[in-house]
């Protein structure tokens, strides 16, 4: 099963390119999106973790085999992605586990809380991000796991599959800006969540 976590403050376009393409090389195995309700490494989220389940919910919406997961703001205190995928792994023994992430977020990886465990219990797929280096693989991978080419590779924890997908330029960053100006974000989110944004006033 797959497992896609992040801030999604807001859940943004390329969140859903992300997903959809995630969908399509997991051959559309169940995917989890779980909001993180206190990011570890970044300042605290804008928006409540309650509305931004909500957008994640808006967003995915019309995607089958897609959950949105709200076990992190179900956990109390700060959410780690460790943390998910051991309950997951627990509730999920005899399926893999595969995540998704960013290049971005995969780069800082070794600063996450038990981050070589995660490597024992799931395979990542991680996407191109504009911006992040994608010329090395940092120098701690070798170590703790092992890149593959294709996801057929990827039945057990420990691989790491770098996706050649076309850049997707956005950011909640620059949502959340946009909004603040006052200038129109219609064609970066997806329009139910678009229509929250609006509706809660959020980022103003
Ligand atoms: P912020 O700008 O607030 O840091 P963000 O746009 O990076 O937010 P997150 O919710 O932090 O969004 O990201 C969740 C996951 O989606 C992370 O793994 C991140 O790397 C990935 N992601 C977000 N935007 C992109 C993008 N444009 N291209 C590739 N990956 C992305």
């Amino acid at each position: 099963m797959g497992i896609f976590g992040g801030t999604f403050d807001p859940f943004h376009n390329c969140h859903l390119t992300i997903l959809e393409a995630f969908l399509e090389v997991t051959s559309f195995a169940k995917v989890h999106v779980i909001p993180a309700k206190i990011p570890a490494l970044r300042d605290s989220p804008e928006s409540s973790a309650e509305d931004r389940l909500v957008m994640a919910r808006l967003g995915t919406k019309g995607l089958s085999n897609v959950v949105c997961d709200d076990r992190e703001i179900q956990r109390p205190g700060t959410s780690y992605t460790i943390d998910s995928l051991r309950s997951l792994a627990i509730e999920n023994v005899h399926q893999p586990l595969i995540l998704a992430l960013g290049r971005d977020a995969f780069d800082q990886m070794e600063s996450w809380a038990d981050w070589e465990e995660i490597f024992q219990l799931a395979s990542l797929v991680v996407f191109n991000r504009p911006g992040s280096d994608y010329a090395d693989s940092p120098r701690w991978l070798p170590a703790c796991a092992r890149i593959v080419n294709s996801f057929d590779q990827c039945s057990k924890a420990g691989q790491v599959l770098f996706l050649k997908n076309k850049p997707c330029y956005g950011s909640a960053t620059k949502i959340r800006r946009l909004l603040k100006e006052n200038l129109s974000i219609h064609h970066l989110v997806p329009s139910g969540v678009h229509e929250y944004i609006k509706s809660r006033n959020l980022y103003v």
